[in-house]
């Protein structure tokens, strides 16, 4: 090839390349149009028995999905996809995994049909570039996710992806992730964090299980603290948890249950309102407070 065909097939090559990436932008914009703004939520989940009892935080979620616009879709941040790697399930058909043991046969029965949404799942995975995410086809939705979606959507007629979160990485990181996923909230995708913030499993007290506002002094401590931090709007500290009180290192032992809060702050824009709800202290060592943001 002489230089001048050289010149002309390379400066075609780049024509063609930036035809697909604008393609690939115009899919995305496409693919969801514009819909009103999503708020985000973030859902304290606790026992996976709120799946099937009736008790005030189910009827909160219930409540918190009645002030909701109806989403397109949903995305969940649950603290039970908890691995090396950041995923996005993009099955068809996401099924309900039953990730516990010794639970009554009545829990393992449920199923939460809902599907999936490969689209949303592509256009996700691009969304995060240049962070490699993984397209999935072998989780689905874990209690994380269905035991409280259940209660928003009981009919199971939202599709619902699910986002893992990445161990090997600090807070500060998912915080700053989380913001690349901000524009699904304009196409209609509620983004929901499920986990809990004062979360330590080793101290709870199994006596009390389902005793409600209760918890030990460290719990309020913490609960008290966290909130004020929420309701302030002050986020750095709650992103640089591991620098904080021993309270705050007894109310959060593992990152597991707490980084899906991290990707619901995240998501929040400086002029919205923020409020909480099912906000109270359980079996001594565990909180079910939850976040509503816009
Ligand atoms: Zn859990």
């Amino acid at each position: 090839m002489d230089r001048k065909k050289f010149i002309k097939f390379v400066g075609l090559t780049s024509l063609a390349m930036h035809i697909d990436s604008l393609n690939a932008l115009h899919q995305f914009s496409s693919s969801l149009p514009n819909a009103e703004r999503m708020p985000v939520l973030f859902l304290g989940h606790g026992n996976p028995m709120n799946a099937i009892e009736e008790n005030e935080f189910v009827q909160g979620f219930r409540n918190a999905a009645k002030t909701l616009p109806k989403p397109k879709a949903i995305l969940c941040v649950s603290a039970h996809w908890f691995i090396k790697g950041t995923k996005v399930t993009a099955m068809d058909m996401p099924p309900t995994i039953h990730d516990f043991g010794g639970f009554p046969k009545a829990l393992f029965d449920v199923q939460y049909p809902a599907k999936g949404d490969p689209q949303l799942a592509k256009e996700t995975q691009q969304l995060l570039l240049p962070t490699p995410v993984e397209l999935d086809e072998s989780w689905g939705l874990d209690h994380g996710a269905w035991t409280v979606i259940k209660h928003l959507y009981p009919n199971a007629d939202i599709p619902v992806m699910q986002l893992s979160i990445d161990y090997t990485k600090p807070a500060s990181y998912h915080y700053e992730l989380a913001k690349r996923l901000a524009v699904l909230r304009d196409k209609g995708v509620l983004i929901i964090g499920s986990g809990n913030i004062v979360h330590n499993l080793s101290l709870v007290d199994f006596q009390n299980i389902n005793k409600v506002d209760y918890g030990f002094d460290w719990a309020v401590e913490a609960r008290q603290q966290i909130n004020q931090w929420l309701l302030d709007g002050n986020f750095q500290p709650i992103v640089d948890y591991d620098k904080q009180s021993k309270a705050i290192q007894l109310a959060v032992p593992t990152p597991d249950h707490y980084l899906p809060l991290v990707y619901s702050l995240g998501l929040k824009n400086k002029s919205e309102s923020l409020s909480l709800f099912n906000d109270k202290l359980l079996a001594g060592s565990l909180s079910m407070t939850s976040v509503k943001i816009g």
